[in-house]
């Protein structure tokens, strides 16, 4: 045993403790949920470490977490048989904040209470939240594989500091006690243990043991007491919650797993749970999550998918499952047919994998359109209430009514994950048309992001060609551009973009549904036969009698201006700019030169 050595946090990490132990009162008992989720990823690491080294499972090959308490000293304990820490990892992992956008995170952070809890509650303090309940925490862990003469303690208060030392521990994996606060004796309880794990770590698929008590009779007439027996006892099922029949699995129970598995607080917006079986056999339980995460325009951060291969856990943010632009939803897939000790690099050739990435994106599509049609069914009660076929979880399809719950979801899932969408457009050709049904937009005649492609196609006027539309930095911008002058005065809708991908993604959208999409700011714009006669006329006469100014402008824009024209297009200005057909818009071109192109 060596002297032990005290050192600082990392700068984030002590800012992101005073908030935990400041802001997160409300919602204490989620500690519990963290650590536990701790030691099943550490048991999670252990088994997979082990595939190609089954020594390391030493003289303890059943992994499992045992929580106790001991009253007298008001301590709590979870420990784990998982992989464990050597000294160094402690003072790395327990030190600092590795995860992307930490520091993106703390810049956002306002000083208002109740605004941080709810933007620590998205980012998820894991480990330091045991702050919350407890005013010191000891961890005492040794490595699967390093000797017993190697284990560490590393203790803090939960300050500016933590100290770590070396001592002798023969039992691998790792002990989280924490010394609680005055205010949290509740968790000196069995019955609340219990309560807690089996509400937020039930589906957890290592045993949680907790020891068995007994009610001892009072001596001398004085109350009796509870006292422990010796003998350990499950408190949660211990079966990982995809590997379990869909009716078996409550909404709440979940909404847990998702929690747990997102470190989102949220419920999810919506899931979808399946066995696969053909010629690939996985299981899939996808989650799309209601509020986008911070680092969702991080395109190398994709996919909250784990992989799992026959239960055991292979990786995280498995980007090879799902397409970049289905990156925001987070799950689990469980594949019969991968070898264990499938890498990154395999799996991008593996046509299970191919097949695995398929099926989950047409799942993904088909929960995005069954909410969409629930939000249609709802605007519409009676016309297309028979479109609700396509609905993902048959225990949902019972409870199918259209409920104003059901008609929101898809504008919020939108407004947060529609830009991201979009990408498939240029990302995804084979689900083109199923991902452009599923767009929405504001329009000349409808404020709210929510009209569909589909949606204005029904609303065409007779004789109309082509899908209008305009980009604009805003909503405003193109509302009163000048270039919608005639669709106005012709009552012909015009769809408003105004999401900096648009133009990006609607290059890769010529037509829907054999209609082409045609921008009201480039070209000509013609109108065809919904123009009239005489208009076209008298354009041509106008051409003819301003020809002698033409050329004067011409002359004096001839550096800014490719050509100069008389046109129908406006109505009350004198006056606008446009873009000749096939070139780059006004809007991309200042957003490529933004980026500094
Ligand atoms: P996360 O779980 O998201 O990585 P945490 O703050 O919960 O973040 O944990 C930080 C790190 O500390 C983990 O990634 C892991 O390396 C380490 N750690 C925490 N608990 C344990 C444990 N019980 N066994 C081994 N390592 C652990
Ligand atoms: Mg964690």
């Amino acid at each position: 045993t060596s002297a032990s050595t005290k050192l600082p946090f990392q700068a984030e990490v002590a800012q992101l403790l005073h908030l935990v132990t400041h802001s997160l009162y409300s919602n204490k008992e989620i500690f519990l949920r963290e650590l536990i989720s701790n030691a099943s990823d550490a048991c999670d690491k252990l088994r997979f470490e082990a595939i190609n080294d089954g020594g390391l499972y030493e003289d303890a090959p059943n992994l499992e977490v045992r929580v106790t308490f001991d009253k007298a000293a008001r301590t709590l304990t979870i420990a784990d048989n998982g992989i464990g820490l050597s000294k160094q990892e402690a003072i790395d992992n327990l030190g600092t904040i590795a995860k992307s956008g930490t520091k993106d995170f703390m810049s956002k952070l306002s000083g208002d209470q109740k605004a941080d809890a709810q933007l620590i509650g998205q980012f998820g303090v894991g480990f330091y939240s045991g702050f919350i309940v407890a005013d010191k925490i000891t961890v005492e862990s040794r490595r699967a594989g390093m000797v017993a003469g190697e284990g560490v303690r590393w203790v803090s208060g939960g300050a500016g500091d933590f100290e770590v030392e070396t001592i002798e521990r023969p039992q691998r994996g790792t002990s989280v006690t924490l010394h609680l606060r005055e205010d949290a004796d509740d968790y000196l309880n069995a019955w609340k243990l219990k309560q807690v794990i089996g509400k937020y770590s039930d589906h957890i698929s290592l045993p949680i043991l907790m020891e068995k008590e007994e009610w001892k009779e009072g001596e001398n007439d004085q109350p009796g007491d509870m006292v422990k027996t010796g003998e350990w006892e499950p408190v949660n099922k211990a079966s990982a919650l995809w590997t379990r029949a869909k009716k078996d699995i409550t909404p709440e129970q979940y909404s847990e797993f998702y929690k747990t598995i997102s470190h989102d607080y949220e419920a999810p917006l919506a899931w979808s749970h399946n066995r696969v079986e053909g010629s690939t056999e996985y299981t899939q339980l996808l989650f799309i999550p209601s509020k986008a995460p911070m680092d969702l325009w991080n395109r190398d951060k994709s996919a909250g998918l784990k992989l799992y291969v026959k239960r055991v856990f292979i990786m995280d943010d498995a980007e090879a499952l799902l397409p970049s632009y289905l990156r925001f939803v987070k799950g689990v897939i469980d594949s019969a047919d991968l070898p264990l000790n499938v890498s990154r690099e395999l799996l991008q050739e593996s046509r299970d994998v191919k097949a695995i990435r398929e099926g989950s994106t047409k799942r993904v599509l088909a929960m995005l359109e069954d909410m969409a049609n629930k939000a249609a069914a709802a605007a519409a009660p009676a016309a297309s209430s028979d479109e609700v076929t396509d609905v993902v979880d048959k225990k949902e399809e019972a409870a199918a009514e259209t409920n104003s719950e059901d008609a929101g979801k898809y504008a919020k899932f939108y407004a947060e994950f529609g830009a991201v969408l979009k990408e498939g457009l240029g990302e995804d050709f084979g689900n083109r048309d199923r991902i452009a049904k599923l767009l929405r937009f504001a329009s000349s005649t409808s404020d709210t992001v929510s009209v569909g492609l589909a949606d204005y196609k029904a609303r065409m006027k007779e004789g109309q060609e082509a899908i209008y539309y305009i980009t604009a930095d805003t909503l405003a911008a193109a509302k009163n551009s000048p270039q919608l002058e005639l669709f106005k005065k012709k009552g012909i809708e015009v769809l408003l973009m105004t999401d900096r991908v648009d133009e990006w993604a609607l290059s890769y959208l010529h037509e829907f549904d054999g209609t082409p999409l045609q921008s009201v700011a480039k070209g000509a714009v013609d109108l065809g036969t919904l123009q009239d006669e005489e208009e076209k006329k008298a354009a041509e006469v106008a051409a003819e009698t301003f020809k002698p100014v033409l050329e004067r402008l011409k002359e004096a824009l001839k550096d800014k201006a490719e050509d100069v024209r008389v046109t129908t297009r406006l109505v009350d200005s004198p006056a606008c700019l446009v873009v000749k057909d096939g070139g780059m818009s006004t809007q991309l071109a200042r957003m490529l030169k933004q980026a500094g192109q």
